[in-house]
């Protein structure tokens, strides 16, 4: 896979040592399970694949760029580059300013934006309409656009499905920026609508089946359609596209479900069998992070932004298994006693007490999203380290684990 330049702040020694390791052991990336580092009182299981994808260097690289040849313009960004907030700040710091925040909601109003200035398209892409007020303004869109490619793909996938004459279900969490520049370009071909999870399928398939009335199908998912939707002919034959972080198992089972109930009704040419348009790294977190779940740890730690959807889904398989402490950085961790994290089904922060167990040797689970830089993940470690006694050194379990 192509090599990025990225910032030497975002680069971890000790992740790379790790990573490298597992690479040169492991290069088509066959075994899954974990890495351990043993530090006597404390050891850290790794999963096989963690941390910043394709997608999120591609976009860190292009941002930096845009920085470096052109010192003298305005720079923007449509919103934050990528969930992380350490990311962000960085480019806020080198002069970057967003021109929305991550609902849609402008810091920064369109006519202030001229043909002069640089604006940059993030990872997640952006809706067709937005495109065009940039175009409408003079602002070359396609020298600083990061969108990645596999979001791409998922347009490309939903312009297929709409051309056949399917109407796309979008899996997706509707105010996330990907989804909703997925539903503008899905919406060039077909008939669209965004389902969240399988209790939105659900309300959904009672459309497809007649059991709901009709008329209420635009209350219930109000925002959620695209428009001039109808609900009797456009949910006659439907296809499923998905935002690239899902949960790979909910996908397949809302897809399947779909699937389902609308053959049942309609026949099988109703359904456009598609495989999930979930991205390679999502796929990797997800099975690396499943592996470690039966490897009998006292708790995980799980790094990203808090409104990071790939981060989040870490945490969902994880915890069904052990506690989880969903973090930003190191600086949530207050003390060998309290930690401050989020806690995603409240989608509140809070403070928990006794943390780390008291016992002679506590496993942790640590890992991160796509969108969190490794020295991140480090500066945890360290945290994590400091707060035990008579650990070995970083550097003699980094021998001991290539030696291996
Ligand atoms: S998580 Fe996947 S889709 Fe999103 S930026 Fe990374 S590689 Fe691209």
């Amino acid at each position: 896979m192509k090599k990025f330049e990225i910032p030497e702040k975002y680069k971890s020694s000790v992740i790379a040592t790790v990573k490298d390791w597992r690479k040169r052991r492991d290069p088509r990336k066959q075994d899954v399970s974990p890495s351990s580092l043993d530090f006597g009182p404390v050891e850290f299981i790794l999963p096989r694949h963690f941390g910043f994808c394709y997608g999120v260097e591609n976009a860190i690289e292009i941002s930096y760029k845009a920085i470096n040849e052109n010192p003298d313009k305005r720079i923007f960004l449509l919103s934050q580059m990528i969930h992380n907030p350490a990311v962000n700040e960085d480019l806020e710091a080198a002069g970057i300013r967003f021109i929305m925040d991550t609902e849609g909601h402008q810091f920064i109003d369109w006519s202030e934006i001229t043909s002069e200035d640089v604006v940059i398209i993030p990872a997640f892409g952006t809706t067709i309409e937005i495109e065009e007020k940039l175009k409408s303004l003079g602002v070359e869109t396609k020298k600083y656009n990061t969108t990645c490619p596999f979001v791409e793909k998922v347009w490309k996938r939903s312009a297929e499905i709409g051309q056949k004459g399917y109407t796309n279900i979008i899996h997706g969490k509707y105010k996330h920026e990907e989804t909703r520049a997925t539903f503008s370009h899905s919406n060039q071909h077909s008939a669209s609508i965004i389902v969240r999870d399988m209790k939105e399928a659900q309300k959904l398939a009672g459309y497809i089946t007649g059991d709901s009335p009709a008329d209420s199908f635009y209350e219930v998912f109000k925002g959620k359609y695209s428009e001039g939707f109808q609900v009797e002919s456009d949910l006659k034959k439907i296809g499923v596209v998905n935002q690239t972080t899902m949960l790979a198992t909910e996908t397949q089972e809302i897809a399947d479900f779909f699937k389902g109930v609308v053959t049942n009704k309609y026949g099988p040419d109703a359904f456009a069998d598609t495989r999930d348009t979930l991205c390679y790294a999502t796929n990797d977190n997800q099975d690396a992070t499943n592996a470690v779940r039966s490897v009998g740890a006292d708790l995980a730690i799980v790094i990203g932004g808090y409104n990071s959807s790939n981060t989040s889904q870490l945490v969902t398989i994880l915890e069904e298994t052990m506690p989880v402490y969903f973090i930003k950085d190191q600086n949530e961790i207050i003390d060998r006693n309290t930690i401050r994290h989020f806690n995603y089904g409240q989608n509140q922060l809070i403070t928990s007490f006794g943390w780390l167990p008291i016992k002679a040797k506590v496993r942790i689970v640590l890992t991160s999203g796509a969108s969190c830089p490794d020295t991140v993940v480090e500066s945890v470690l360290e945290q994590i380290l400091g707060t035990f006694e008579n650990t070995h050194e970083i550097e003699s379990v980094l021998t001991q684990l290539i030696q291996e």
